[in-house]
């Protein structure tokens, strides 16, 4: 067959632009610093819109009680009931469900969506009351994790910005997304409050400030990424009115839409956000989630069966946007089977090229380590990048303190809770992710920098918030 130079011609082309030297690693920290300052200056200043979540304080670990949350955010949504036990690190119990959100409700109307919820909690509820009797007179108070951009007016209140993710209920835009929950619970008769109402990423910063007091930053790395983290509250320049007394609120980033024109963009890079739905926006997010590598390595791969004959005829499924998916690419970048079996079988399974050469093979092995090592690395970049804004990425900011009488800035011990599939189930990706972590740092300031995960965060956290809500009440 002819074509293999070609093909790896195509490969290196793919290594060139896909290049993330730690130099230019820095230059995206360096760019996401400017970005941030630039999305608290202003309402508009930068493709970070750096919204305000009015927390003010996270949970400290004394919070007591029992507590709901409902996580809404994508094709699933969870409801779950935390026990509290007023130490830190207990957190008596939690019990989960998860909900399919059926199709239909993502684009019928507000009072069908908001009832089937509402009735699904109920439901939850009743079950977990039946077992562990809690009077129905009391108010129950909820944590409402609702992933979709919100412009907050209050830590339990907030209006929808945009739909994403596939839901698109028109008249929902613009109204205020608790009170739509709280009318659908009091039509099913659920004597429950929204105490919290907050994103996937400040439930996961709450659950990480929970366990560990360092916790400074939260990120998420799943079908899309995000990141919110604690600023001062005289940084957020673009709300001077606003000052709280404790001095911090969280920000919620929205990074996924962060740009700068050091990203080590490609043609396979270009062409996805055109053929998006959403071209020139969430340009960060598109080289980086789970949403998103497995068509950029589906990209790459067609361009190899068009530039040679090694695959054979080109496959009509090569053409199907998001045909291969991200955990697809993970099962071939991880097979350590002596001939490659898995990638084998997911090139004759899901794109119909039967009969690949092992050599080959190989070489998908490689594009797909290209693709999720160029994302694991700016995700890296990104997270310096908030640290460098907070001053704890050892470059003695205002945070870092001087060591008694040695006269050098002490690094202090900061965490990073992390949630999310892609990083949570994709081995390379962290590993990369915190290879990169230790190189842009340097190993002595890399030591102190701990990225926890947090599973079910951004659920757990809500519950959180709405318990220190209402204790600070
Ligand atoms: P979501 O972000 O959709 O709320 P998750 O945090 O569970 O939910 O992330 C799911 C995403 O994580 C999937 O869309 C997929 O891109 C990615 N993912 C899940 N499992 C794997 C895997 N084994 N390897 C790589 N990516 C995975």
């Amino acid at each position: 067959r002819r074509g293999w130079r070609r093909l790896v011609r195509v490969l290196e082309e793919l290594e060139e632009g896909c290049a993330t030297p730690v130099g230019r690693l820095r230059q995206v920290v360096d760019a996401m610093a400017v970005e941030m300052h630039a999305g608290l200056a202003s309402e508009g200043g930068s493709k970070l819109k750096m919204l305000l979540t009015y927390v003010h304080n996270l949970p400290t670990g004394m919070e007591k009680g029992i507590y709901y949350a409902l996580d809404l955010g994508g094709t699933n949504f969870r409801v779950l009931r935390v026990n509290l036990g007023g130490q830190r690190s207990t957190i008596l119990d939690h019990d989960v469900e998860r909900q399919p959100i059926p199709q239909h409700l993502m684009t019928s109307t507000i009072e069908e969506l908001f009832d089937f919820i509402a009735t699904k909690l109920k439901d939850f509820v009743g079950r977990e009351e039946n077992v562990s009797g809690i009077s129905a007179e009391e108010t129950r108070e909820l944590g409402f994790t609702f992933s979709f951009p919100v412009k907050q007016n209050s830590s339990s209140s907030g209006t929808l910005i945009k739909w994403t993710k596939g839901f698109s209920i028109q008249d929902m835009v613009g109204r205020d997304v608790s009170q739509c929950l709280q009318e659908a619970m009091s039509r099913k008769g659920l004597n429950m409050q929204v105490a919290s109402l907050v994103n996937d990423t400040v439930g996961t910063l709450a659950l990480g400030h929970y366990h560990d007091q360092d916790t400074v930053a939260s990120v998420i790395f799943g079908t899309g990424t995000n990141a919110c983290y604690l600023e001062r509250a005289d940084a957020i320049i673009k709300c001077q009115g606003l000052l709280s007394t404790s001095g911090g609120m969280v920000v919620n980033m929205e990074w996924g839409n962060f740009w700068s024109s050091h990203l080590p963009r490609t043609s396979y890079d270009a062409d996805l956000d055109c053929e998006s739905p959403n071209p020139n926006d969430q340009g960060f997010e598109k080289m980086i989630s789970g949403m998103y590598l497995g068509d950029i390595v589906r990209r790459v791969v067609l361009r190899m069966s068009q530039e040679s004959d090694v695959f054979g005829p080109v496959s009509s499924k090569l053409l199907v946007p998001f045909i291969l998916r991200t955990p697809m690419i993970a099962t071939m970048h991880e097979d350590d089977s002596p001939n490659l079996m898995e990638v084998a079988r997911i090139l004759r399974d899901t794109l119909q090229i039967p009969d690949v050469p092992l050599n080959v093979r190989k070489l998908v092995v490689k594009v797909c380590d290209v693709v999720t090592r160029r994302a694991a690395r700016l995700a890296a970049a990104g997270i310096v990048g908030i640290l460098k804004k907070i001053g704890r990425d050892g470059n003695g900011g205002t945070a870092s303190c001087k060591a008694k009488g040695g006269g050098q800035s002490k690094m202090r011990r900061t965490v990073v809770a992390v949630e999310g599939g892609l990083y949570t189930n994709y081995t390379m990706f962290r590993e990369y992710l915190n290879e990169a972590m230790g190189e842009i740092l340097g190993e002595d300031v890399a030591e102190h920098v701990i990225i926890r995960v947090m599973d079910d965060g951004s659920g757990i956290g809500a519950a959180l918030l709405a318990a220190s809500h209402s204790a600070s009440l």
